[in-house]
């Protein structure tokens, strides 16, 4: 069975950085499940492991655009300390829960911290950076048809949450 919409795939992968660093891995954990043409994973990942199959390896490098998308500017913000009165001890490389206009509750990176002021950057982590991946695809089986109307993956399948 081959990697498309609405299958289910366990995968191990590696990711490194354009440094050659790696960011992120399953390597020593159980391999990622996630369900195909979902947006489960990042686009650019999804098209590259489209129609492939059990015991491949791929090897893909991914542009911003296609993965956690540019750094925006206006993502970050300078803050007056005081707006973070609940907050014990705020460190650079902390992350904070804040708030967009409509209520949806998004993460920020404190980046500096200067007398009063606190510089706080919302983009993702990874925004901004070629993705290299390393992946080996590890079982790939139909989705069931909770799995599809939720939308992500059950563990063996089972509705568990
Ligand atoms: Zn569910």
């Amino acid at each position: 069975m081959k990697v498309g919409k609405d299958k289910v795939v366990l995968m191990h992968y590696t990711l490194k950085n354009d440094a050659g660093e790696v960011i992120d891995s399953s390597d020593g954990a159980d391999p990622l499940p996630f369900l195909q043409g979902h947006g489960n994973i990042i686009p650019g990942l999804e098209s590259a492991l489209e129609g492939s199959k059990v015991g491949d390896k791929l090897d893909v490098s991914i542009k911003p655009e296609e993965g956690y998308g540019e750094r925006m500017k206006d993502a970050i913000q300078e803050i007056p300390s005081s707006a973070l009165q609940g907050v014990d001890e705020v460190k650079v490389g902390m992350q904070l829960q804040s708030q967009d206009k409509d209520g949806n509750a998004f993460l920020v990176s404190v980046t500096k911290i200067e007398d009063d002021k606190i510089t706080v950057d919302g983009n993702h982590p990874l925004a901004g950076q070629t993705l290299h991946f390393s992946v080996s695809i590890e079982s790939v089986r139909k989705a069931e048809a909770e799995e599809l109307s939720h939308g992500h993956v059950h563990a063996d399948g089972q509705h568990n949450h």
